[in-house]
């Protein structure tokens, strides 16, 4: 038994749309047979993995899903969750999942209410991405979304946070629009700078308190609402916790989920998938078993990476007076906008150095004091 009970399975790299911001691109359209996904569940089976998160493309586009189903029920491995635009959900595909005894939380990307057809290059697909949510809810499903933040939906954050509320959404991660795949490729999308991102966060926080949210919000990660429990958050700021020690890895291990790619490849983190170079350095779990891949040097280096190493090979960071609280920030962002693991994260930088921590407290401040005022 290892100690990781959950991977997200990429089973299909082909989809339904083609997404403007989509971070695999056009060239990884491929599906793998059935029998490698039916070899992956063995190898889930003997390494002890009880929870799966299935993912793609689009996951459930595959002919086949019903038979996947049915071997990961017979191998006792739960579908925790599943990645979707939500096109494809059907009353029948929700019926088959609780035959199977999955209790599973639809994850259904959602890119703003003016905006949604247009990044994802469908006419009518806003439509089908708000029915499908509430078919889930009226099936009794829970549902989370994710939302690209870029310069075309930056203005709309209130109205469309309001409009999954309204559709049942539990909890929703806004993320900045990163150049990979179909984004940099189309440039059809413009990205905000980090200043925008965080100034536009900033001025959305004390809507969330004004609006008596109750859905989750994250703001990647700098404000973190919890409306239904009055909870109100700034994660970036956790991340001090896990430097108490130099010779300490820097990602959060505890909060890793590993992906399996397309390929049979074994992630670190989804992340990884938009980030060829690191990708194609891990191992396939075919070469060995999950135990054998997460061992290999590229996976374990990066699992591994610790702040020492980072201020060895970053001289910036090194002389850095945030260094213990940024860690560099994320690899994966640092990764695919330096083109390198050892870069910054400017996202991090531009928090740390611009006095973010003081604006997101004065913003849920003013949050709070208005919605007082009712
Ligand atoms: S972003 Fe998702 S829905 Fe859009 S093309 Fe890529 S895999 Fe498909
Ligand atoms: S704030 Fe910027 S320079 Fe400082 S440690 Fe973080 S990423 Fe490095």
């Amino acid at each position: 038994m290892g100690n990781v009970d959950v991977v997200q399975w990429m089973i299909t790299g082909n989809c339904n749309y083609h997404c403007s911001h989509c971070y695999l691109g056009e060239d990884n359209r491929i599906e793998p047979d059935i029998s490698r996904l039916l070899s992956d569940i063995e190898y889930f089976k003997n390494y002890g993995i009880k929870k799966v998160i299935l993912t793609g493309g689009e996951p459930l586009i595959r002919k086949d899903l019903g038979q996947l189903l049915r071997a990961l029920f017979d191998a006792d491995i739960k579908v925790t969750g599943i990645i979707t635009n939500g096109a494809l959900i059907t009353k029948e595909l929700l019926g088959m999942l609780k035959d199977f005894g999955n209790d599973t939380t639809f994850s259904i990307s959602y890119d703003g209410d003016e905006t949604h057809d247009v990044v994802r290059c469908f006419k009518g697909a806003k439509e089908k991405t708000l029915a499908a949510f509430d078919l889930c809810r009226k099936e009794g499903f829970n549902t989370a979304s994710d939302m690209t933040f870029y310069r075309g939906n930056a203005g709309n954050l209130r109205e469309s946070i309001k409009t999954l509320e309204e559709h049942g959404c539990s909890s929703l991660k806004v993320s900045p629009l990163l150049m990979a795949g179909n984004a940099q490729k189309g440039k059809l999308l413009e990205s905000l700078t980090p200043t925008e991102v965080l100034d536009a966060f900033c001025e959305y926080i004390p809507f969330y308190f004004v609006d008596k949210i109750k859905m989750k919000v994250f703001l990647s990660a700098y404000f973190y609402g919890d409306g239904q429990n009055g909870i109100w958050d700034i994660p970036v700021e956790r991340f001090k916790m896990y430097v108490d020690d130099c010779d300490k890895a820097m990602c959060a291990k505890e909060e890793k989920v590993p992906f399996l790619y397309i390929d049979g490849r074994l992630l670190p983190c989804a992340g990884v998938a938009g980030y060829k170079e690191q990708r194609e350095k891990m191992r396939k779990i075919s070469d060995g078993g999950i135990e054998a891949a997460m061992k290999s040097p590229a996976y374990a280096g990066f699992m591994g990476y610790t702040l020492k190493e980072h201020a060895r090979s970053n001289p910036d960071c090194k002389e850095c007076e945030y260094l213990k609280t940024c860690m560099g920030g994320c690899r994966i962002i640092a990764g695919i906008e330096d083109f390198e693991l050892h870069g910054k994260d400017r996202y991090f930088c531009t928090y740390f150095k611009n006095g973010y921590l003081g604006k997101v407290k004065a913003a849920v401040q003013l949050g709070k004091s208005l919605a007082a005022l009712g």
